[in-house]
């Protein structure tokens, strides 16, 4: 069963105002409980400390009683039993509780019989006597008697008349206490021997001592304990009490054998939790001990037990009305919140009930205002569509004759409407019927279709040629018969002209502006079709530029990209307008020519072309030449399928390249044999490095005046597996241009270095080893880093090293090269010219060179007996050198004649096959263990040869 929810649900404020009546009601009846209980505990307090005070005055009487009484024997005087009697007959009258006055005497045994007599004369047969438990029995013989001799009042005492006391532990206890105190002594409870049913009775003793100070008696009083307290009481008013007890002991607790007096429960509880949480330490049972006659006096005061209202009245009304007062306000708070909370809750429905509503009538509000707006839009967008789609509006009659054309046509166009008006479509543009776009479009609207975006061209009145679109949709009439046509036309010539543009930067390069590599495929196409047709061969030249990557590095690509354009332009320029001069990639273009009857190929345009190119070109301020390498491969031919023309072509343009650059190669199938292992050798050549395929020969080099050897030239050898041993002809080239030679000429100098190292370690003198140096290495950022590093970690001398370079390092920007020159002859090393000769460059940087060395070229050498063309160079050559204080070496010495001559002439060192061919370390060691020099001719030939020439 689900649980019912309380009805009942507190506002916070009531919830609140409940909780503080509640707490408020509940402290202030605390508090004022605590007050009650304080004022009862001191009222009860008080009252206890009157009945103590009343007990203690009545104890204070009986003392004072024994003491005058005492004071009447303590005179030394004799006192007669009659002033015994007269004087204590008013303090009996006065005090009730006194039971009777004795006065004893201390009797020695001797005087037994004259005390017994005297005592005999106030009361016949009187004889001492004692009480024993079993009763009173004569006394026996004993050396002392403390014997009652006075007894006031003597009726209802008589019993203990002639009482020998001395026996009686209690009453000896009390002489002695009083003795020692010199005070009145109580003793405790005990029985009387007068009594017939005991009571609560004890005696107050004083001695009465002679002066001496022996005890000769003494005086004591026998009170009712019972008689004192109650008479007490009842003389301060307080005995009748029925809220309040008191007991009395003659002792320190509340022992009840020892009770003296009790008016009514000794001990009262309380009838109430709460009286008992209020007052903890109990209600009080008010002890109080008393010491009076040498003894405690207990006296206990309790206060009968009340109901809990009757001392807490005032808080119960407090607590009581604190509850009602705060269920009233609460109640009170609670209607009220709860009627703001109903108010609130109306007016916020009403709200939202308002907001509802309003929002509605906005809604409604937007939507209409969105759906006018949209309308508006919707509309102006029409028009802004037809206005973009279309420029004009024509429509024609059913024999398709234009019969309306709006006035934007000839805005437009430029053509006059009335030009229109009457005729056909076709009419007014004869080339539709040549077009496939236009014969479709005449069959079309001949089967009364609708037509899109069907475009022509016309030439306006300026000869500009002017693009139309136009679309049509065919009108009936009712019948269903065609009543004519109507459609829209726009001039699109500005977009057919994007067109355009778009199409041919996609087809040329920009840079030079030449068709691109797709046009040339396209090209190349429509003249290998021209070709089969007609029979006409057509040649594909594939132009490279010499070295134009060393210009590009060197002086930056805004001088390459001039150079380019330049070269670009005097390609076009050598050319006739019909062939095609296309850009392949960064330096390399392809011209496509086809022969035609009237004019036949012939090599010389080959020729044209390559001297067009190189002229002169001016990069910035200076004056640069730039030389490029052809090859030709022609179609229909031997081994050149149309689809190998510009591949061919490309072989045979390397095999110009390899044959020294600045000339041009018809392609022939050995060629593409020679390109094949060139690949071979590419592939092999990337890891001959780490396969340790290479090795180093060693060509001596003789000085001329001493035929000794002094160094020798490192030639590098590789030793393929299956190619045998490669000559670096093969493969140097190739490393340069994958720049696979930085790292085999780094392998090369330090094999060289270290070897010379060695020999001259081995005592084999202190030779000089010459190293080729690369272009590329030459350009390298880390070159002088790594020479350094060579001959710092295998401790050659600088002096024995000497790099040679070519020519062609300097060509193109001579003052970078000087420079870097510089710092490498700072290492200490030689440098030499090698091939000296062959580059184009003008003799006169030679001054500006720190060079040692100049190293003829063996083409020259090889002439010298029978060229005087050569000779002549050699001697200049070796005149030059020896101007600028440099030494000369010829390499290629292969002939005694040669020998002779380079020697009459100053030279001063050879290199050539006619002392030794290049050889392995080991053969190389061994000639110089073996001292060989060059056998030269003795002094006086010498001098004779002089002469003779
Ligand atoms: P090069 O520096 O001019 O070297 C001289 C070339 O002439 C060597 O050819 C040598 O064998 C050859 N030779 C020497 N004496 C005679 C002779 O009396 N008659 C004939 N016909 N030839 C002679 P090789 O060793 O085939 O080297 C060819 C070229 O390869 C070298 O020309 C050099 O340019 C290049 N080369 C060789 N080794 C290295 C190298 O370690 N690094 C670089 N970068 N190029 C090297
Ligand atoms: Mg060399
Ligand atoms: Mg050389």
């Amino acid at each position: 069963m689900p649980r019912r929810r309380l009805p009942l649900s507190l506002t916070l404020a009531a919830a609140l105002t409940l909780g503080g009546g509640l707490a408020a009601s509940g402290a202030l009846f605390l508090g004022v409980s605590h007050l009650e209980c304080d004022n009862m505990a001191l009222a009860f307090a008080q009252r206890a400390d009157e009945r103590v005070a009343a007990v203690r005055q009545g104890m204070d009487q009986a003392v004072e009683v024994l003491t005058v009484t005492n004071q009447l024997f303590a005179r030394g005087e004799p006192v007669s039993r009659q002033q015994f009697a007269d004087f204590t007959s008013a303090l009996l009258e006065r005090h009730r509780f006194i039971q009777a006055f004795n006065y004893h005497r201390v009797v020695r045994a001797e005087d037994r019989a004259a005390a017994e007599a005297a005592l005999q004369q106030v009361r016949p047969n009187t004889i001492f006597t004692e009480l024993r438990p079993e009763g009173q029995v004569p006394a026996p013989m004993r050396g002392r008697y403390h014997v009652v001799d006075y007894l006031e009042p003597m009726a209802g005492n008589e019993a203990a008349f002639g009482l020998n006391v001395s026996q009686n532990a209690e009453v000896m206890g009390a002489l002695d206490i009083a003795r020692g105190s010199g005070r009145a002594a109580a003793t405790g409870l005990f029985a009387l021997a007068q009594d017939a049913t005991p009571q609560p009775s004890f005696e107050m003793i004083l001695p009465i001592l002679d002066k001496d100070g022996a005890m000769t008696g003494d005086t004591a009083v026998i009170i009712r304990g019972n008689e004192l307290v109650r008479s007490s009481l009842a003389g301060a008013g307080l005995l009748e009490s029925n809220d309040i007890f008191v007991s009395v002991y003659a002792s320190e607790h509340a022992d009840a054998s020892k009770r003296l007096l009790s008016t009514g429960p000794t001990q009262v509880s309380h009838d109430h939790f709460l009286a008992d949480w209020l007052m903890p330490d109990g209600p009080a049972v008010h002890s109080t001990v008393l010491r009076i006659a040498g003894r405690p006096w207990r006296i206990d005061v309790a206060a009968a037990t009340r109901p809990f209202l009757a001392d807490h009245m005032a808080s119960t009304a407090l607590l009581v009305g604190g509850i009602l007062i705060t269920l009233l306000s609460t109640a009170f708070v609670q209607a009220s919140g709860q009627r703001a909370r109903k108010v609130q809750q109306l007016v916020r429905q009403r709200t939202a009930d308002l907001r509802r509503t309003n929002r509605r009538l906005v809604e409604d509000m937007i939507a209409r205002e969105r759906a006018e707006k949209a309308l508006q839009q919707s509309e102006q967008r029409f028009r802004q569509l037809v206005s973009m789609s279309s420029d004009w509006y024509w429509e024609q009659d059913a024999a398709l004759r234009f019969t309306m054309v709006t006035g934007a046509f000839t805005e437009k166009t430029g053509v006059p409407v009335d030009t229109v008006l009457g005729k056909t479509r076709w009419e007014f543009q004869p080339d539709l019927l040549e077009t496939e776009a236009g014969r479709s479009h005449i069959a079309q609207v001949k089967a009364h279709e609708p037509f899109a975006n069907l475009e022509y061209k016309t030439v306006d009145e300026f000869g500009d040629t002017r693009w139309f679109c136009v679309n049509g949709q065919p009108v009936f009439d009712e019948t269903g018969t065609l009543a004519g046509y109507r459609g829209t036309g726009s001039d699109i010539t500005e977009r057919k002209l994007t067109e355009q543009r778009v199409h041919h930067v996609a087809q040329h390069d920009v840079l030079t502006g030449l068709p691109n590599r797709s046009l040339l495929q396209d090209r190349l196409g429509q003249a290998i079709a021209y070709a089969t047709r007609s029979g006409y061969p057509v040649w594909v030249m594939l132009i490279d530029l010499d070295r134009f990557k060393f210009v590009n590095d060197s002086m930056g690509h805004k001088a390459g990209d001039v150079l380019l354009m330049t070269v670009a332009a005097r390609l076009r320029g050598s050319l006739r307008d019909t062939d095609t001069v296309a850009r392949l990639s960064g330096d390399e273009f392809v011209v496509i020519l086809s022969e035609h009857a009237e004019e036949p190929l012939r090599p010389e345009i080959v020729q044209r072309v390559m001297d067009s190119v190189a002229q002169p070109v001016m990069l910035g301020t200076k004056e640069f030449f730039v030389t490029c390498s052809i090859g030709v491969a022609v179609y229909p031919s031997e081994g050149t399928p149309a689809d190998s023309l510009i591949e061919h072509a490309d072989i045979a343009m390397y095999s110009a390249k390899k044959m020294g650059r600045n000339n041009f190669q018809f392609y022939t199938p050995a060629m593409n044999e020679e390109s094949l292992e060139r690949v071979r050798i590419e592939g092999a050549l990337r890891n001959a490095l780490e396969r340790n395929e290479f090795v180093l020969h060693y060509q001596p080099q003789v000085d001329l005046k001493s035929g000794r050897i002094v160094g020798m030239e490192a030639l590098i050898r590789w030793n393929h597996p299956e190619l045998g041993m490669v000559p670096p002809v093969r493969f140097i080239g190739i490393a340069e241009e994958t720049g696979l030679i930085v790292q085999i000429g780094a392998w090369v100098m330090r094999t060289a270095c270290a070897q010379n190292k060695a020999w001259q370690d081995a005592g084999l003198g202190k030779l000089r080893v010459a190293v080729n140096l690369s272009a590329r290495q030459f350009g390298a950022a880390d070159l002088i880093a790594s020479l350094e590093s060579v001959l710092n970690d295998t401790g050659l001398d600088p002096d024995c090293l000497e790099i040679e370079l070519t020519e062609s390092l300097f060509m193109s920007d001579v003052t970078p090269a000087v420079e870097l020159l510089h710092r490498m002859k700072s290492l200490g090393v030689n440098l030499s010219i090698d091939d000296f000769g062959t580059g184009y460059s003008s003799l006169s940087y030679l001054s500006r060179f720190p060079i040692d060395v100049l190293k003829i070229d063996r083409s020259f050498v090889a002439d010298i007996t029978h060229d005087v063309n050569d000779a002549a160079i050699v001697t200049s050559i070796i005149a030059l050198a020896h101007n600028l204080k440099l030494a000369v070496i010829a390499e290629g010495v292969e002939t005694a004649e040669q020998l002779d001559y380079l020697r009459t002439h100053g030279c001063d060192e050879m290199q050539g096959y006619y002392f030794s061919k290049p050889l392995p370390a080991a053969d190389f060691e061994q000639m110089l263990r073996q001292g060989r020099c060059l056998a030269l001719p003795a002094p006086e030939d010498e001098a004779f040869a002089a002469s003779a020439a």
